[in-house]
């Protein structure tokens, strides 16, 4: 067992060599290390904080926003190890084929991989995630009710699974979770209390030749590592880039400006419709967790197939039935007046609110850059730009408009839209959290910071792991998908190392 270093007790000028050293140790910067572990690799992994909050290590995270209403920078993410994972929902979902692919209808759209790259590596994801078998595509079958009888339509039943809830109400905290398995592996040495400061390339701007580390104690100490893996989460990792400017003056990997540009995050807008059921109540699935024999929990969104996104032009969605609802005496008029007309009997009707998950367009204007303002440490400290555009809004409509097409058209229930103007879509609306999409992936320099290995372009030894590499972003929840993208660099690095 080889315990945690923690970085304030390391002799001053200590300086290490290791094969790899990976920044950040949330569920990324793990997975990463569990992947490389009892290889012949020496790997360090570098964690900011250590098993448990600390205020004074979180407000290095405090930062500015502007634009729309955002969740304030230390606010939605937390700085230890596990990272956001120490208060993540445990929602998992792969990205669809179609997130992958370039839509001419969405710029800036596709990933220089296809969801193929990605499927050797769902179900270890998915394991690390504990999330129970493999079953997003058979989760109809594994449901005792009915699912709503949607019909032929551009919208289906499609599902979430959750991080496995142990002992009470907890989804997998990576940190806890996995202190055990990192302690375990001969060749990963975690260090705590340890912040990457900069990263520091060689004259000609081609390699990283060493990382600077600092303690909140003041200690200071290099690593000289072959290869790095940059894992500290969206934010942080165009943050660094940015910050280490000494000898790429725009920032490591920014030659393009590129870096902190198209960063996203799926709006939750609430309340987005009420949906009448005529049959009586939905199944269980639709509205909450619902927990498997087999292990699995599972839940059921709406989401829009691959052929209506193309022909509607319209962008990725996971619409959910979030409560019931009593509906007025305008409501119940409605529902009796368009029962009668289909002739169905509506005397057991429910109605339902719904929300949603929507996958934003990518604008490169949406983005991350740094202030004067710095942290204890000397880090300038970040500003994010937030914005959402009308069509997001509008595109997503349209598949509501739908929906609500296919339940009547199968007699199911009626629907009724809540908003049309911007500021009603803006009124109580949430954000995932999610943050995606500063250190993009693209084969050409010009599109993308990092390569479709996440090799960041004229870098010959900086990868970035972690979602912020998404070029386009689906509406599934991105942690299963990053840890799949992960284990897939993983895999290269033990290539390229060998
Ligand atoms: C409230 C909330 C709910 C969420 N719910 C879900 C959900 O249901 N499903 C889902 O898929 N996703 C969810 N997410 C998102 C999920 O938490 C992230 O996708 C995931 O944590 C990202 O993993 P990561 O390792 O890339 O980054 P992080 O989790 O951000 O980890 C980065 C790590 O790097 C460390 N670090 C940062 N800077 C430095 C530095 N300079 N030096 C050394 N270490 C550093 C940090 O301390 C941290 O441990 C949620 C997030 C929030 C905030």
């Amino acid at each position: 067992m080889t315990d945690f270093i923690d970085a304030r007790t390391l002799p001053a000028a200590t300086l290490l060599e290791p094969d790899i050293a990976i920044i950040g140790g949330g569920p990324a910067g793990i997975s990463l290390a569990l992947a490389l572990a009892n290889t012949k690799l020496k790997i360090v992994l570098l964690e900011s904080g250590s098993m448990n909050f600390d205020p004074k290590i979180q407000k290095m995270y405090s930062g500015g926003e502007s634009g729309v209403r955002y969740t304030a920078l230390d606010a939605g993410r937390l700085r230890f190890l596990g990272g956001s994972s120490n208060h993540w929902g445990g929602y998992c979902r792969p990205l669809d084929e179609t997130d992958f692919v370039a839509r001419d209808w969405v710029p800036h759209s596709g990933w220089p991989i296809t969801r193929k790259a990605l499927e050797p590596y769902f179900q270890k994801a998915q394991a690390l995630c504990e999330a129970g078998p493999w079953i997003y595509d058979k989760g109809g079958e594994a449901q005792d009710a009915p699912l709503l009888p949607l019909g032929k339509g551009g919208l289906y039943t499609s599902w979430f699974q959750f991080s496995k809830t142990r002992d009470s109400v907890l989804p997998t905290y990576f940190g806890h979770r996995y202190e055990q398995d990192l302690k375990a592996a001969g060749n990963v040495t975690p260090y705590v209390h340890a912040n990457v400061t900069g990263i520091r390339l060689n004259k000609d701007g081609k390699t990283v030749e060493r990382l600077d580390i600092a303690t909140l104690t003041g200690n200071h100490f290099t690593i000289k590592p072959r290869m790095v893996v940059l894992a500290a989460g969206a934010m942080e990792n165009a943050r660094l880039l940015l910050a280490s400017n000494d000898v790429m003056p725009a920032g490591v990997g920014n030659q393009n400006d590129l870096v902190g540009r198209f960063f996203a995050d799926h709006p939750i807008p609430r309340d987005v419709a009420t949906m009448v059921v005529f049959g009586g109540a939905l199944a269980a699935c639709y509205g909450s967790n619902v927990s498997l024999a087999n292990g699995a929990i599972m839940r059921a969104a709406l989401s829009p197939t691959a052929a209506f996104l193309k022909a509607k032009n319209v962008a990725g969605s996971l619409t959910t039935v979030e409560y019931a609802i009593e509906l007025d005496d305008t409501g119940k008029a409605a529902v009796i007046t368009t029962a009668i007309a289909l002739g169905v009997d509506a005397s057991n009707a429910k109605a339902y609110s719904l929300g949603c998950g929507m996958e934003p367009a990518p604008d490169p204007d949406r983005r991350l850059r740094l202030t004067g303002e710095k942290d204890v440490l000397g880090l300038p400290r970040l500003t994010l730009e937030m914005r959402i555009a009308d069509s997001d809004f509008t595109l997503y409509r349209q598949t509501l408009v739908e929906l609500g097409r296919q339940l009547l058209a199968s007699k199911a229930g009626m629907l009724r839209l809540n908003y049309r103007h911007r500021d009603e879509w803006m009124k109580g609306m949430d954000w995932g959290n999610h943050h995606l999409g500063t250190t993009r992936m693209s084969n050409d320099p010009k599109q993308g910071v990092v390569d479709a290995d996440c090799l960041v372009h004229g870098v010959s030894n900086l990868y970035v792991a972690g979602s912020s590499v998404f070029p386009t972003y689906g509406s599934s929840n991105p942690t299963l998908n990053l840890i799949a993208l992960t284990l897939r660099l993983g895999d290269h690095l033990k290539k390229v190392m060998a």
